[in-house]
């Protein structure tokens, strides 16, 4: 008999079954639930989103301008270097646990489910008996929630690309804005598409992260598992092939193609053996190799970390999340630049040069800058007022230096630009030219 304590992933008290034993189904639910409720709250209140019509790139509720654009490829390499960690360390968790392609197949196969049920749709059920009459209706509620459904997470994906006003303008009247229309619209049909017919087609056959799986996996990997060295406890209910998302059987070997790892089978198995007072047939386990010696793991291990790879993954990952936070809140307040415009001018009034002032507000708000200009006794600056710079942005504007008209034709003079933003200030150098 196996010593059941050596399981390598404990469940958490809470998740447990009356039985005592596993039930990962709560708390699979609670993680896509919080996945969903992000997919929406993220785009819609400016927490994440590449606006490709304002040049503009919003990242945890702070917006970038052009500029600061360096953040997107952290941003990108964060995202990247996270599912790779993620699949490293527990295989097809992703799939099965947080990816919306299976929170949108779930949702559609229980509502179809229980709406089935609340029809009393029978199959096979004779059509006197209005069998037909009651699929018909569960059917047609069934499809048009969904295509509302399709409709609000095509509104709000778009908002990834566009602002929600204009994602709503788009949607609202297509004609005053085609592009954003067509978003909204082919998003929609997408989602409606894959919720309606795809589903766990796309998992099994289309997904590209399947593959990428297939490559990253090693016997360290988190999998679901059946104990084969159990096999003759097993009663051959079948109910963690009825209970699969995908319709396959754990029993016939680990690390299945179309398994996403979502542990229904470990519930179902838990369930029917737990009313016999034994435990499951079916874990999540790190690796294929039938037991390991597993008594006091080390967190590190209990977290995945079982060799050098894995540790370097999360440290890279560790680094990339460590440079966009850096990139993010150590962003100079204030930097500055100026390029001569070449266009100079002399008359009775003085000497006009003629520049062009960059400035990059690199704080979350609006600033007045005010420059003044010293180096060259009489010279003044145009514009003399503050130059307001909204928060994450730059402003690019045409600035003048005005001298003196006693100045001596055919003279360069260093003159020093002096910005301030409140407590921050700037000095650029530039060459004043009085012809
Ligand atoms: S075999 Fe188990 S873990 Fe894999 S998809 Fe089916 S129910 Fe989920
Ligand atoms: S649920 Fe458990 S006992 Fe039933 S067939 Fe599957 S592995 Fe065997």
């Amino acid at each position: 008999m196996i010593d059941l304590t050596d399981r390598l992933i404990q469940t958490p008290t809470l998740l447990k079954a009356p039985n005592g034993n596993a039930r990962w189904h709560p708390g699979r639910r609670a993680l896509q639930v919080l996945c969903g409720v992000l997919l929406v709250v993220l785009p819609l209140t400016n927490g994440l989103r590449l606006d490709v019509r304002r040049d503009e790139f919003y990242f945890a509720w702070h917006r970038m301008a052009a500029h600061d654009l360096y953040l997107l490829f952290w941003v990108a390499m964060l995202g990247v270097w996270g599912l790779v960690a993620v699949s490293f360390l527990y295989g097809r968790l992703w799939c099965g646990w947080v990816c919306p392609q299976t929170l949108a197949s779930d949702f559609a196969d229980s509502l179809r489910a229980r709406l089935d049920r609340r029809f009393r749709v029978r199959k096979m059920a004779p059509p006197e008996l209005g069998a037909g009459r009651a699929f018909f209706v569960s059917r047609s509620l069934w499809a048009a929630i969904i295509l509302a459904m399709a409709y609000g997470t095509g509104l709000t994906l778009a908002c990834y690309w566009l602002a929600p006003a204009t994602v709503w303008r788009g949607a609202t009247h297509p004609l005053a804005d085609p592009a954003a229309a067509a978003t909204v619209y082919g998003l929609a049909a997408v989602i409606a598409a894959d919720m309606l017919w795809l589903r766990r087609k796309f998992c099994s056959h289309a997904c590209p992260y399947g593959a990428l799986m297939s490559l990253l996996a090693d016997k360290n990997t988190l999998t679901v598992r059946y104990l084969d060295e159990r096999d003759d406890e097993c009663i051959h209910c079948r109910k963690c092939e009825t209970d699969c998302p995908m319709g396959i059987d754990i029993k016939q070997g680990v690390g299945q193609f179309a398994c996403i790892g979502c542990g229904e089978c470990v519930d179902a198995c838990n369930d029917v053996l737990g009313r016999q007072g034994k435990a499951g047939l079916i874990e999540y386990r790190y690796g294929t190799e039938p037991e390991r010696v597993t008594r006091r793991l080390p967190l590190s291990r209990r977290l995945g970390l079982w060799d050098a790879r894995r540790v370097a993954v999360v440290a890279t990952w560790l680094a990339c999340l460590g440079i966009a936070l850096w990139s993010l809140l150590g962003s100079a307040p204030l930097s500055a630049s100026v390029t001569n415009q070449g266009a100079i001018t002399r008359d009775t009034h003085g000497v006009r040069d003629t520049y062009l002032l960059t400035l990059n507000n690199g704080t979350p708000d609006t600033h007045g800058y005010t420059v003044t200009v010293r180096g060259l006794p009489g010279v003044r600056v145009e514009p003399s007022a503050p130059i307001s710079v909204i928060g994450r942005a730059g402003r690019t504007l045409p600035m003048t230096l005005i001298g003196p008209a006693s100045l001596p034709p055919d003279t360069r003079y260093h003159v020093q630009l002096d910005i301030r933003a409140g407590r921050d200030a700037r000095t650029l150098t530039t060459i004043f030219y009085a012809p």
